[in-house]
């Protein structure tokens, strides 16, 4: 596609049927073109504070103003969410240790752009396939490249959640970046460890093949999340890719 594309979305998060706070953060604006879910931990609702400051931060760098995102920022702004979230844990004893996942997507005339930290997932459905475009930052995903783990048993797994890198608990952080073209009627999600760990992967790829809009398969991915155990916050966001003009 050249020409910019058009993108419906829709961002929704929920708290889940066992926790009572929050602490995922999102954000969907396609003029801009920028997408971000965030996954904060930490004790005393730090965590909230954690995935606020990501989301925030990457909206000023990236989204502040006309015209698309600029993917060539991506890694900057996520680094530099990194140096504040860790600095505000550092000055505030009772935020000792907060971190977030991060998962960014930028999308614009030139394709896809992605930058993330930790095991908010990102998910590219073309062709009738369900491609995982991101790599989870976890000691689960160490087994499964290993060989000792199967992406289900994985899933499954009761340390499913121990992450191996994040945004917050250290001075310098390593992200990683992917870039791809854009088709007519791609569906990108980005998605919280809530979403994706209730949720088979051949389900998550029926419920976005499905003809509903952004809004009804964000909502529908969040209601079955709930139905499955809602175990954690749970959050989808949902991208439609149409051609300009189309
Ligand atoms: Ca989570």
């Amino acid at each position: 596609m050249n020409a910019t594309p058009d993108l419906d979305a829709a961002a929704l998060s929920h708290v889940g049927r066992v926790r009572t706070e929050n602490e995922d953060a999102c954000h969907a604006d396609p003029p801009s073109g920028l997408f971000v879910v965030a996954d904060g931990m930490g004790g005393h609702a730090a965590g909230e504070v954690a995935s606020r400051i990501a989301v925030e931060t990457l909206t000023e760098a990236l989204a502040d103003g006309p015209g698309t995102a600029s993917p060539g920022e991506l890694a900057p702004a996520i680094e530099e969410a990194n140096r504040r979230i860790h600095r505000d844990a550092r000055e505030n004893p009772s935020r000792s240790g907060m971190g977030t996942t991060v998962t960014a997507l930028i999308v614009d005339d030139a394709g896809w752009h992605l930058g993330h930290v930790g095991d908010s997932r990102a998910y590219l459905r073309r062709d009738g396939e369900l491609l995982r475009i991101s790599k989870d930052h976890s000691w689960v995903q160490e087994q499964v490249d290993r060989g000792k783990l199967s992406r289900e048993e994985a899933r499954l797994h009761p340390a499913s959640s121990m992450l191996t890198r994040a945004l917050g608990t250290a001075r310098d952080v390593e992200v990683d970046r992917r870039d791809g073209d854009l088709r007519e009627g791609d569906v990108f999600l980005l998605a919280s460890d809530g979403l994706t760990d209730m949720l088979p992967e051949d389900r998550v790829e029926e419920i976005l093949a499905g003809e509903d809009g952004p809004e009804e398969t964000a909502r529908r991915l969040i209601h079955e999340s709930l139905e499955a155990g809602g175990r954690d916050n749970t959050t989808a966001v949902v991208i439609h890719v149409r051609p300009a003009g189309g």
